[in-house]
Formats: structure tokens, sequence, C-alpha cells
């Protein structure tokens, strides 16, 4: 072989300059693997050790420790200071001013039902309505049948709710609040009552368990169907910032006689008819009427004195409308990206 003591400084060499340009810990982790792993240079040095004399083992043996001891600490001591490098670039980068004003509190905004909720209300007190509150776990008695609603009735069918042990249910309108506000109030009385409501629904983008109406009722001497339209034409040009033409379609709800569906006049397309409207010009808006003479009975009051009208109001579909929102599941998806946009 070569002679061992020179190969053994050669590579001692080496290490030493590539130990010098070790500019990160996995670097220098390569050049100590390279130089003493177990199949390192230095090693194999060992292998070549049966051709020499006891001697020159010896003595070669004892220059390899020596080389051996002092590689690996100045691979610990460049690792070291490498070390302490990275931990400073991190404190001087992840560093923080305590002194520094914090940016407060993030101001949040109402939800956008919420919105319209607070702007109708605005408007039905400036036009002397009270608004009430109900119950969302609402009796059987308020939620039907005060409403004309006898348990065999077919209505009861299409507002399938969610039924507690005791018998009570979470209510499927805000209708409840028509016969409360009678009880509690008396006529003559012009009332609104927003509030969440409940159906058993298969979920769907124009479906949802959970919603938003705003009940509205006025029972006074001699209410007729033209108050009901002022009050709607009123309501609607205030909602959507600009006169709207409004009809009334006959329409059967138990609660009412008689009962209309009232629609606007497509207000994307004016009336000359466009996808909205499925080309009719028409948009249904909201079911309304004179107050059955019924519900006036069950609210304590005498219908051959008094009378009055009704609407519900969707809520949440006015906000659909409003925002031009394609899905109803948006609201309580609790998504923020969404939310954030209003
Ligand atoms: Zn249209």
């Amino acid at each position: 072989m070569a002679d061992p003591e020179q190969t053994i400084s050669q590579l001692h060499a080496s290490a030493l300059g590539q130990l010098e340009l070790a500019d990160t810990i996995e670097a220098v982790e390569a050049v100590r693997v390279d130089a003493l792993g177990r199949k390192g240079k230095l090693n194999e040095i060992s292998k070549e050790f049966g051709k020499l004399t006891p001697g020159e083992r010896k003595h070669i043996g004892k220059l390899l420790n020596t080389v051996k001891q002092d590689l690996e600490a100045r691979l610990e001591a460049r690792k070291a200071a490498l070390e302490t490098v990275a931990l400073d670039a991190r404190l001087a980068s992840e560093w923080i001013d305590l002194t520094t004003p914090a940016p407060g509190v993030r101001p949040g905004h109402l939800h956008p039902v919420t919105q319209v909720q607070r702007e109708l209300e605005e408007l039905f007190v400036s036009l002397g309505f009270a608004v009430l509150d109900g119950p969302e776990v609402e009796s059987e008695y308020y939620n039907f049948d005060a409403l004309n609603i006898p348990a065999d009735h077919p209505a009861r069918d299409m507002q399938d709710t969610f039924w507690l042990k005791d018998g009570r249910l979470l209510r499927t309108h805000t209708s409840p609040v028509q016969v409360r506000g009678l009880e509690m109030l008396g006529p003559p009385l012009k009332m609104i009552a927003p509030g969440r409501v409940f159906r058993n629904e298969e979920v769907d983008p124009s479906h949802e368990h959970t919603f938003y109406q705003l009940e509205g009722m006025m029972v006074d001497r001699d209410v007729s169907v033209a108050h009901l339209i002022y009050f709607m034409k009123t309501l609607l040009s205030a909602i959507f910032h600009r006169e709207v033409t409004v009809r009334l379609r006959p329409g059967f709800f138990p609660f009412v006689e008689p009962g209309f569906e009232l629609d606007i006049q497509c207000l994307i397309c004016g009336g000359t008819g466009c996808p909205v409207c499925k080309q009719s010009g028409w948009v249904e808006l909201l079911p309304c009427g004179l107050v059955h003479p019924s519900v006036l009975r069950y609210g304590g009051v005498d219908p051959e004195e008094w009378s009055g009208f009704a609407f519900g109001l969707g809520l949440t579909r006015l906000a659909m409308m409003r925002y031009a929102i394609d899905d109803i599941r948006l609201f309580a998806s609790g998504d923020l990206r969404f939310l954030k946009q209003f």
C-alpha cells in the first residue's frame, strides 16, 4: 500500500477543507459520513493493517485515532456554530415587539338575514307597528288549532315539523304570534313578529330545516284589502328601494279569508319575461289575506266589530332575492367566507 501516514494526513486535510465549506448542518453531517462513517475513507485504511508490521501497525493506529478525534471535535464545533447562527436568524425573524399597540378587536357585522330583519323592523315601527316576539317551541294549539288548522287539515301535512316528547313542537311559521298578540294587546293592533321557524324538510338549495319569517298583522275597524295592498306596496318599495308593481291572486290559507298570493312584477326584466320569473313577468313573493273570523275569535276579538289583514314574509327568501344568493344552505353554514361578503 501507499505510505499510510501520508494517506491519513491527506484525508485529514481534505476533510478539513470540506468542513470549511460546509455551511449547513446537513453538509457537516455529509463530511462526517464521508470521513468517519463506517464505510468512510479513514476506516478503509484500517482494512490494510494486515499488511503492516506490528510496529507500523501501532504507530499508524495511534495516528489514525488522533486524526479521528481531531476531526470529530472540529465537526462538533462547526455544527454548534451553525446551530447558533440558525437560532439567531429565527429569533430575529420571529421577534415580536411587545411595546407596539395591539391590532385591536376586529369589528364583526350582522348576518345578512338580521340586516334585512332590522331594516324591516325600522320601517314598520315608523308606520306605527309593534315588534312582537313569540316562542320558538310552541304549543300545537297556537301553531295549528288557533290558526284554523284542525288536526285533520291537509295544511298540517305541508308543515311537518319536529315534535317534543311533551307534545309541543318547533313552530312551523311565525303566525302563532297573531293570536298571542291579539290575546295580549287586543284591538286595534298593528304588529309584526320576525323570527326563526322550522320544518322537517329534505334540505336542498331552496329548502332548509331552519329559516326566518316576518309575520305582519293589522286589526282595526273596517280594514280591507285596499289597506293590505297599500301596506304591501310600501313594504316592498322600501325593501327593493324602488316603486314596485304588485298583483294579488287568490290563494288558500286556513287562517285568512279571502287569501291571496302576492306577486311582484319581476325586478330583473321589468315584466317582459326572463329566466328568473320563468318568462311570466311576475315573481311569487308572499301569502296574505284578511284575517279569518275564526282566528279573530281565538284571539278573543269579535269579528263583527273588527277586521284585519295579515301576511307572512319569508325573510330568508327576501335576503336571497336581494343579494342574489342561489343556495339557502349558505346562511346557516357558518362559512365566514360567505358571511364576510355582506
Ligand atoms: Zn323577469
